[in-house]
């Protein structure tokens, strides 16, 4: 099934005679949302081929990572670890409940044991007490789930000019710069301030994937709202209008603020006139829960969220 393309019509489009639309990534499975099913996939398929029974990753208390891959675990028969960074917190967050609901055991890091989940010695650890271990690092970026990326682009059969997508590690951005090799213009949004440093991370996965440096995309860092999962009254405005005028539900850490970067950029005459811009919908939505929870939101309710 192909993805949904969703064009938006709104005044100021039609005033800049520039095209947007949505693709809709996050309807793509019904329980492992957008990009995060495009990062597991061919990880779930080395996993299974190679005999491993249970998934070992890494995560915030919030993450739509751990989410995912507690889904998979369960859909696909896998046992499922995840590492929380911090303390454990009771009642468990709607984010870990969903995990813990799928099977996922959940397993609490001190803030500076966190800090070691890339090194290898760590990891060799930790992996002795899981039988047959795969393991996915955190926010699930290596080449495999670079692979699973260039699917976005390489389904898609609308014509488009450039591509703006969210960035957290720069997986899914390195994915679609693989995929289109060469071809429009593709602008990554990091949702992490200082998003800088993904400039040479996603140069290293393109070419740790395809051989190749491209230079046809670009990172706009001046979206992040003050860091990660952070926001400002302006932003949740944004989001809320935008759900009432186009019907979709963004969410707050990655698409929200990614699509108000986009019509920013449209407001400052960024594209030329008559460009065919697509904003892909990575998903997320999970997150709304634990975040209207934390951050008393009123909006969006229960009957948005689903
Ligand atoms: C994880 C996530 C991202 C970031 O993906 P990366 O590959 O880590 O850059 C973007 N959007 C949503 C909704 C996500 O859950």
């Amino acid at each position: 099934m192909p993805v949904l393309l969703q064009p938006l019509s709104d005044p100021l489009l039609t005033h800049k005679g520039v095209e947007l639309a949505v693709l809709r990534e996050d309807l793509l499975h019904p329980r492992i949302p957008g990009n995060k099913w495009r990062k597991l996939k061919y990880n779930l398929q080395a996993a299974q081929e190679g005999g491993c029974e249970t998934l070992v990753t890494f995560g915030g208390a919030f993450s739509n990572h751990i989410a995912a891959v507690a889904a998979a675990g369960k859909e696909f028969g896998f046992s499922a670890i995840g590492y929380i960074r911090g303390e454990e917190t009771l009642p468990l967050n709607p984010t870990l409940a969903f995990a813990t609901g799928c099977g996922m055991q959940l397993r609490y890091l001190s803030r500076s044991d966190y800090r070691l989940r890339q090194d290898t010695r760590f990891q060799a650890e930790i992996l002795k007490s899981a039988p047959k271990p795969y393991l996915l690092p955190e926010g699930g970026t290596n080449l495999l789930a670079v692979k699973g990326c260039t699917e976005i682009v390489t389904e898609l059969t609308a014509p488009w000019d450039m591509l703006c997508v969210a960035a957290g590690t720069g997986g899914t951005l390195a994915g679609i710069v693989a995929g289109a090799a060469g071809k429009g213009k593709i602008i990554g949004f990091p949702a992490l301030k200082g998003g800088e440093f993904l400039r040479d991370e996603v140069t290293e996965l393109v070419q740790a994937y395809t051989g190749r440096t491209y230079h046809n995309w670009e990172l706009q860092t001046g979206y992040h709202f003050g860091g990660y999962a952070k926001h400002t009254p302006e932003l949740l405005a944004f989001i809320q209008t935008f759900h009432q005028r186009h019907d979709i539900l963004l969410d707050p850490v990655y698409t929200g603020k990614m699509l108000f970067g986009v019509f920013d950029l449209i407001r400052q005459d960024y594209f030329p006139g008559g460009t065919r811009l697509i904003a892909v919908h990575t998903g997320g939505q999970q997150g709304w829960a634990g975040y209207a929870q934390r951050y008393g939101l009123a909006w969006p309710t229960a009957d948005i969220i689903k």
